[in-house]
């Protein structure tokens, strides 16, 4: 039987949850379709996972510290299978709320693989569905490399889906990903080799950051190994996993890998040529600045877009989209930015806007004049280990508008989103100045500096 609709999202992550909710809100008669669990890779293998883990590690940062500010502390070491059972049990709430919120909205939950029929019409389980707008948000999955015995390796979702704490773990890339879970393994006492391929990790950030997070990574401990690529894999009767890598080189002694280099467009099971819809070079799906897709009536947004692969991103384009569509907001649509973004390391990273190469690039760099602070925080001024703060402003032009915004740091994660506002308002160094600090913080830094 034919059901229709005036909206269908495919996906019930961020993006399509998000349009949906939005068009509902219109009146519109929408339906999500989810063949894995609600809420997408966000709520049960990304963020929400991720920053339980995060604070798990932070913790234990925090305890290390505790002696150098008079804690007399034993520690009986650490249940990693309590925190886990703790945080599934956190998203188990988060995904049990979504299934009642989608019933009370009267959005449909259709539970399968979505495939198109032609660009009206989708197949789930052998079920036809219409709808006059189709958004697809199927979102990515994470990259094992066709390299022998790859697949030995997991990639975060089995990260997450760890039962027992890995003793010693390789972790392949340079990426959010790849540093934020070393720095979370170390943290809680694994032994971790981050293997980078290039010079550094973070190579899009800027060079500030990188710079002193690779420093922050060496200095708790991470064995940082660069310019390698691990080729191949295998695994003895012992289980100890071996790598070889570029260079004929060789490492050893792991229980576990763990793959970080990247994610693809989940793409396969749409049959995207029935409803004609193109892809880019990358194999995304091709969109313009509205979310169209090729197709009238067929849209995309989220990580199947790979344009900015983030949570909020997905969420404000799906919201966006569904004005569009259904109050006659025309020229309503994302812009993309400014988007600033934190990578959950230890220290956090914050940064939203241009690097100081890419504003060099963008202005030339007679237009470019960059303000840059390091320092160590307050809080690490007679403790054992003291993480750095670095905090960089770059401006253009006589008036010094601020283009770009960087910190490595305690709180750089919470500070952010603050200056990110202002940044987005065209903000300047002399409105950075005529700021009133609040001290002592960290973040006064950022509307004091010469
Ligand atoms: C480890 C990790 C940490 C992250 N941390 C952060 C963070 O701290 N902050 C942040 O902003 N972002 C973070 N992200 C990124 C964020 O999770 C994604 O950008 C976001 O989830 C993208 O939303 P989406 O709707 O495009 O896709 P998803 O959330 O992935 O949702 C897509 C859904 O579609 C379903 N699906 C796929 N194909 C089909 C089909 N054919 N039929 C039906 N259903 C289908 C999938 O099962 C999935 O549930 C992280 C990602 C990872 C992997």
């Amino acid at each position: 039987m034919r059901e229709q609709y005036d909206l269908i999202a495919i996906g019930g992550g961020s993006g399509g949850l998000s349009a949906a909710e939005r068009a509902a809100q219109y009146g519109a008669r929408c339906a999500v379709i989810e063949k894995g669990l609600i809420g997408g890779t966000c709520v049960n293998a990304g963020c929400v996972p991720k920053k339980v883990m995060w604070y798990a590690s932070d913790m234990a940062y925090a305890l290390k510290n505790a002696p150098d500010y008079g804690f007399e502390l034993s520690i009986n070491g650490f249940n990693w299978h309590k925190l886990v059972k703790a945080r599934q049990g956190y998203i188990g709430g988060i995904n049990n709320w979504y299934h009642t919120y989608l019933k009370e909205n009267k959005i449909g939950e259709i539970t399968g693989s979505a495939s198109f029929i032609d660009a009206n019409t989708l197949d789930v389980n052998g079920e036809t569905y219409s709808a006059k707008h189709i958004v697809i948000a199927p979102g990515s999955t994470p990259v094992i490399p066709g390299s022998p015995g790859g697949d030995i390796g997991m990639t975060s979702d089995g990260f997450f889906a760890l039962e027992e704490q890995p003793k010693r773990v390789a972790i392949a890339g340079s990426g959010y990903v790849a540093v934020e879970l070393a720095g979370v393994l170390n943290a809680l006492g694994s032994e971790v080799t981050l293997l980078v391929r290039g010079h550094y990790v973070l190579s899009h950030f800027d060079v500030m950051l990188r710079e002193i997070l690779m420093k922050e990574l060496l200095s708790v401990g991470i064995n940082v190994i660069t310019n390698t690529t691990v080729e191949s894999v295998t695994k003895t009767v012992t289980n100890d996993i071996h790598l070889s890598c570029n260079n004929n080189r060789h490492y050893d002694g792991f229980d576990s890998l763990l793959w970080a280099i990247g994610r693809k467009p989940n793409i396969e099971e749409l049959n995207l040529e029935a409803a004609g819809v193109e892809l880019t070079e990358n194999g995304a799906i091709k969109v313009d600045e509205y979310q169209n897709t090729n197709v009238p009536g067929v849209y995309a947004l989220g990580d199947v877009t790979s344009k900015v692969p983030l949570t909020p991103v997905a969420i404000a384009a799906g919201r966006r989209l569904a004005d569009r569509l259904f109050t006659g907001q025309t020229r309503r649509h994302l812009d993309y930015e400014n988007i600033p973004t934190v990578i959950f390391s230890h220290p956090p990273v914050g940064t939203v806007g241009l690097s100081e190469d890419g504003a060099r690039k963008k202005y030339g760099s007679e237009a470019v004049k960059v303000y840059q602070t390091e320092f160590t925080p307050m809080a690490y001024a007679f403790t054992r280990h003291q993480p750095k703060t670095a905090m960089k402003l770059v401006t253009v032009g006589k008036e010094e508008k601020i283009v770009g915004c960087h910190i490595i740091g305690t709180g750089a994660d919470e500070m952010l989103q603050g200056y990110a506002v202002a940044i987005k308002m065209g903000a300047t160094k002399a409105d950075f100045d005529n700021t009133v600090s609040i001290h002592p913080t960290s973040a006064e830094e950022l509307v004091t500096m010469r």
